[in-house]
């Protein structure tokens, strides 16, 4: 019978998941079995795994419920309750697999698998494929060295561990020859990137560039800091999309410390000013995160206006602080602030984020873009594309002759009705 999977949380476990439904794909067994692949990020993530859980049992008591993922490494014990069969940790998820055909066929009465995940030094397989059939997200890194004060992820993940750059360039080549138009390559600390032949991230980015023909690259998250001279001169290749998702977290040098980041206010904002110096129609997103222990409403508003003030960015995605075991900040017992203040200052900068993309929507139009055709969407009679620079545009064209193209568009709209903030209304310019 077919596995059936329940993703929580980043793209990076939707890429996990990817990889854990070609391992197991079918089982041998009549039984149903359900695999939650799980996040830890906030411990609000954790308790909507165990209800799934429950419900899950509810309707199938027979079914065999495996709970993996970040909160099965660090929530274990939430997960010692009877609606739950197996607990595979990040430190077991390679031996899913066997684990869990032991389950079915009574070899093992064992529940829990788990053990420090410190201890493990394979990167894994990485990969996981989107189903458009048109982008991939590739994993070429996993874990983080940094131990932010803020995030659980070094005691879910373990340490840095980098996939080598010569495996990377022979997937994507396998990926090119499939029809793929463009690989987002994605891990935990992507900045982290370095595999055993000291080989860092520009050096893969230049190593892909030229050793295959891939049409798009796309990075993910970076840190401020990580944005050097020579990684944005790599963009002078326009191969590699002007898309840039900064992991910024707070704009206030205090705060920045506090979370143990390892740049200041002033940095970020250079590195904005850095990339649209040299990138002008580049995209800029960003992670901030409100509420930290200890944010005053007067750090708050440095963050704020710093924003505010500065030109250069396009979006800014918002998380207002959650408290995780084990992180440095949860030892913070003083100036906590209230979830409702939490909430505040998140809508504030969600409406300072919303404000600026319609600025940008109003500039935009009637300009051109290169956009990637994805899929369907939601809206039926319309096309779901991507531009290099992120933009989404939706197109009112026939899915069939366009399907994975890369095509010209003209931006005649913008629509607050498509997707949560909004999408560019475009027609395919005839080239
Ligand atoms: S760098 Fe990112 S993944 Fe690493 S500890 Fe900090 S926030 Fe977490």
């Amino acid at each position: 019978m077919k596995t059936q999977f329940h993703t929580f949380g980043c793209k990076v476990n939707t890429y996990d998941t990817s990889l854990l439904e070609k391992k197991i794909g079918e089982t041998s067994s009549r039984e149903e079995v359900h695999v939650l692949n799980t996040c830890a990020v906030t411990a609000e993530a954790t308790k909507d795994a165990v209800r799934l859980t429950r419900k899950l049992k509810r309707k199938n008591p027979k079914s065999l419920v495996v709970v993996t993922g970040c909160s099965a490494q660090i929530d274990t014990k939430d997960f010692d309750i009877d609606s739950v069969d197996l607990v595979i940790g990040n430190s077991h998820k390679e031996e899913i697999q066997n684990i869990i055909d032991d389950a079915l066929n009574k070899r093992s009465q064992e529940k829990f698998y788990h053990k420090n995940i410190f201890r493990k030094h394979s990167p894994g397989e990485g990969g996981g494929i989107e189903t458009e059939h048109s982008r991939v997200f590739f994993k070429i890194q996993d874990g983080c060295n940094s131990f932010c004060s803020f995030c659980v992820i070094p005691h879910t993940r373990g340490l840095s561990r980098s996939i080598d750059a010569d495996k990377i360039v022979s997937r994507i080549k396998e990926f090119v020859l499939n029809g793929y138009k463009e690989v987002v390559i994605t891990g935990i600390h992507l900045g982290d990137y370095k595999d055993d032949k000291n080989r860092i991230l520009e050096d893969l980015i230049e190593k892909i560039l030229e050793e295959t023909t891939l049409p798009r690259l796309r990075l993910t998250s970076l840190e401020p800091i990580e944005i050097s001279k020579r990684l944005l001169d790599l963009f002078d290749n326009k191969r590699l999309c002007p898309h840039f998702h900064i992991s910024v977290q707070s704009v206030n040098t205090k705060i920045l410390t506090a979370m143990k980041r390892k740049y200041s206010r002033e940095e970020t904002l250079d590195s904005f000013k850095k990339v649209k110096e040299k990138i002008p129609h580049g995209f800029i997103g960003m992670d901030v995160i409100v509420g930290f222990p200890g944010e005053t409403k007067e750090d708050f508003n440095i963050t704020y206006e710093s924003l505010k003030n500065s030109p250069y960015w396009d979006k800014i995605h918002v998380f207002p602080y959650s408290e995780r075991p084990k992180t440095g900040a949860t030892l913070i017992k003083e100036d906590i602030v209230p979830l409702m203040e939490r909430k505040r200052r998140s809508k504030l900068l969600r409406e300072l984020s919303q404000s600026r993309i319609n600025k940008r929507a109003k500039e935009m139009i009637g300009s051109e873009l290169e956009v990637l055709v994805l899929n369907t969407s939601k809206k039926e009679g319309w096309l779901k594309t991507l531009s290099d620079n992120y933009w989404p545009v939706t197109v009112a064209e026939n899915l069939d002759q366009n399907k994975s193209k890369i095509k010209r568009v003209r931006l005649v709209d913008f629509d607050s009705s498509f997707g949560r903030e909004g999408s560019f209304v475009g027609e395919f310019v005839n080239q």
